[in-house]
């Protein structure tokens, strides 16, 4: 992800860069070879333009056309506008005050939901936390085994009713266990769909109200691109996501939806997930991708 990107900002600097002084036409030539390649990158098109605006506007001011490298100036004020619309800061999981943190995984099927439980699961452990994984996917019977068989890899252990039970008690039962038994983050896996749908808006809220998450996280695949983007807002609408969790950033995708969910959705992005192993998350800094991106 990001390669075509990277190399068409790199070509864009560089030709700035080749030039010594900077005149507003060449920022603004730049600038256009900009948005064209977060364009194409599949970047939604409103977080394109405020972008491009904002750098426009700083870095057509006298200072940096008069400074004696403009071009690593204007380099550095899109590296900070793209910082800004990733985030600015890294946002943490939110621990409560008195254990357990209780965090709601929600996503559609695909989105690699399941996995990255069991990956924050393993993450946690490692921070010395004592997470317990709920599957509260009853439809799909893999789901659970699936749940189990990770739960078994990273030694976390699996709350789980079978198939028959509802997922509202399931959670409250995990939550109450979880309290009984002293594990300190709770973890919900509910149940995909392969679209958004009615009842599964309703099940995902019903379990929100029972247990009063601390964390509601959306994982999101970042290959559908743009439609990443939408699904995250529906479920915001609908729940009041505290987090978004961005999986297959390995993918050979554009890049877009990475650049736009955090501006259009107002929610952090917390985790990325980045291959299939056990231990390919990484909490997310909004300044590390940036770097990335501009290399
Ligand atoms: P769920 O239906 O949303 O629970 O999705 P799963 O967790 O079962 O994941 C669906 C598929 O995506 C599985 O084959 C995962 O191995 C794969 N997957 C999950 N996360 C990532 C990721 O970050 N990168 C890659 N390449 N594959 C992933």
């Amino acid at each position: 992800m990001f390669e075509t990107l990277s190399d068409r900002l790199t070509a864009v600097f560089q030709r700035i860069g080749n030039k010594g002084r900077l005149t507003e036409q060449d920022v603004d030539e730049a600038m256009r070879e900009v948005r064209r390649a977060l364009l194409e990158a599949d970047v939604n098109y409103k977080v394109v333009r405020d972008f491009v605006s904002a750098v426009r506007e700083r870095a057509v001011g006298e200072e940096v056309l008069k400074a004696l490298t403009p071009a690593q100036q204007v380099i550095s004020i899109v590296r900070d506008e793209l910082i800004k619309i990733l985030g600015e800061e890294r946002v943490p999981l939110q621990l409560a005050q008195v254990p357990p943190t209780i965090v709601m995984v929600v996503g559609l099927q695909g989105s690699g939901k399941t996995t990255h439980v069991a990956k924050i699961a393993n993450l946690l452990k490692k921070e010395g936390r004592r997470p317990l994984m709920v599957a509260a996917d009853v439809y799909r019977p893999a789901a659970i085994d699936q749940l189990q068989t990770l739960g078994g890899q990273i030694d976390v252990p699996v709350y789980s009713e079978g198939t028959k039970a509802n997922p509202v008690d399931i959670a409250k039962n995990a939550v109450k266990l979880a309290r009984d038994r002293g594990y300190t983050v709770v973890l919900i896996d509910t149940a995909g769909r392969l679209q958004i749908d009615e009842p599964m808006m309703q099940e995902v809220e019903r379990i929100a109200e029972a247990v009063k998450p601390h964390e509601i996280l959306l994982v999101a695949d970042a290959m559908t691109g743009q439609e990443a983007v939408n699904v995250a807002q529906e479920f915001h609408r609908r729940l009041a996501l505290t987090g978004l969790v961005l999986t297959k950033m390995d993918g050979d995708a554009r890049g877009g939806a990475a650049l736009s969910i955090r501006s259009v959705v107002g929610v952090p992005i917390k985790y990325i997930g980045t291959g299939e192993r056990i231990d390919a998350v990484e909490p997310f800094y909004p300044d590390r991708l940036a770097s990335r991106i501009l290399g």
